[in-house]
Parts: structure tokens; sequence; C-alpha cells
């Protein structure tokens, strides 16, 4: 097993102007090539603007250490298919990653496994690394199922080919997502130990290499201490992501 390298992910969401994304992205790279140095060399650091400002924030951002991806893509490489991103044409513009099967993914557009799976898929064979996310609902949690929704999430959204280190897990549980709350530390640590436990099976020795991401109101008050956790390896930020002087702070806290 090589050390895993933590990657703290900015997940824009459908947010900014050009203005905005450009400004934040700049500083974001400004930062990770000074006073955040020392960040930058133990981890790596990610934006996911809107599809709209991919291009624009890929551009400004090139030669720097912040990497761009995008939130979603379709399965197919090209075609009729109104509205959506290919992974290919993300690679184009210059992205690294693509976050696939995001929860509101999941519930706003009926993204079942197998979707996100052929979205992954295809994020693979276009040489992007798909940040897969997978999370129980409230209602979920409640009836004690956490760890079986996990499980069968992991089992039906990883794709053919995956490796310990060609994709990334995100765990959000969804009822975390934008709401403040967040699970206990020890709930978070048991998820993941068995997110890791469950990529066993499929990727083998390569478990141990798969970063596995947690998500879900992490700030730079919560940071250090989900990020201190044995198999936290990083953070999928929302709202937090926005304020360059919050995605910092979380950075530096991991
Ligand atoms: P949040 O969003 O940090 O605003 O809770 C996380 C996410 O949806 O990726």
């Amino acid at each position: 097993m090589t050390a895993r390298r933590a990657l703290i992910a900015g997940n824009w969401k459908m947010n900014g102007l050009r203005a905005d994304g450009l400004a934040l992205a700049k500083d974001l790279a400004a930062w990770l090539d000074g006073e955040g140095r020392d960040a930058s060399n133990r981890l790596d650091m990610l934006v996911c603007p809107p599809a709209t400002l991919v291009a624009l924030v890929a551009e400004a951002v090139t030669g720097s250490r912040l990497a761009v991806g995008g939130q979603d893509c379709h399965a197919a490489e090209a075609g009729a298919h109104t509205g959506d991103t290919s992974a290919w044409m993300l690679k184009d513009l210059g992205c690294g990653f693509v976050i696939v099967g995001h929860s509101e993914r999941r519930t706003d557009h009926g993204e079942s496994d197998e979707t996100v799976r052929a979205k992954a898929a295809a994020a693979l064979a276009a040489g992007l690394v798909p940040i897969i996310c997978i999370g129980e609902t409230e209602a979920e949690r409640d009836a004690g199922r956490t760890l079986a929704v996990v499980s069968r999430q992991i089992n039906g959204s990883l794709p053919e080919g995956a490796t310990g280190t060609n994709v990334v897990i995100a765990y959000e549980p969804v009822w975390a997502i934008g709401t403040g709350r967040t699970p206990t530390t020890e709930d978070v640590a048991e998820v993941h130990a068995r997110i890791r436990d469950e990529a066993r099976g499929r990727l083998g020795a390569g478990a141990d290499d798969l970063r596995i991401l947690y998500g879900g109101s992490v700030k730079p008050g919560n940071a250090a201490e989900l990020l201190g956790l044995a198999d936290v390896d990083g953070a999928l930020v929302g709202g937090a992501s926005l304020k360059a002087a919050d995605f910092q702070a979380i950075a530096s806290a991991s």
C-alpha cells in the first residue's frame, strides 16, 4: 500500500457566474503556490465548477496545482443527448476528475447505481478519475440500513476496470448535505471502514490505495476531526467550497 494522498474537492453545484468562478479559482490556485504550499505538498485540491465555467476555470488555472473536474457526465462519448456533457468533453477542457452519482442527481434525475456505474465507466474510458458518490437517506439511517445501503451502492456503482487509484469514493449521507448536520465521528469511521472492506471484494489489495472522501456539511470547524479519521482520505465540500478562506481552512486542517 502506498500512503494515500488526501483529496480536498469542492463541488460548486449550480453556483457562480463567470466573474465569481474566475476570482475563486484564481485565489485558490495562487494560495496553493504561495501560503498554502504546505497543504499542496501533502494533498490534492480540486474544484468542480458548473459546466458553464469549466473551460474558463480550467484555462485560468493551467500550470497551477489546482485540479479541475466536472460535476456529472453522460455515459456515452457523443450523440443525441441534448443538454448533456460527455466525459471526453470534460477531458478535452483539461479536467482530471468528474463527480458521478451525487445524491442530488440520484434524486433529481433518478440516477440508479447502474446509471452511475455506466457514467463512471465512461469517465475511466475518457481518462478521468470518477468521484463516485454514495450515502444513505435519513429514513434509511433511521431504519438502521446505512451499512447495507452503502454496501449495495458501492457494489452497484463501481465500474469494470476500477482500481484503487483510478477511482475515488465519496461517502455523503444525504441528510448531512447542506444541512449543517454531520454524523458522529464514530459513525463516519464505521461507514468508511465498511466501504473499504466492501471495496476489497472488488479491488483486492488495491482497496488500501482507494481514496474515500467524506462529504456533507464539512466546514473549517469540523474538518480536522473528520479528516483525522483513519479511513477518511479527504473531503467533498459543497457550500464551504464557495468561499476561498473556508475551503483553504479545510485543506489546511487535513
Ligand atoms: P455541503 O455539500 O458541503 O454543502 O453539505 C456537500 C456535497 O453535496 O457534496
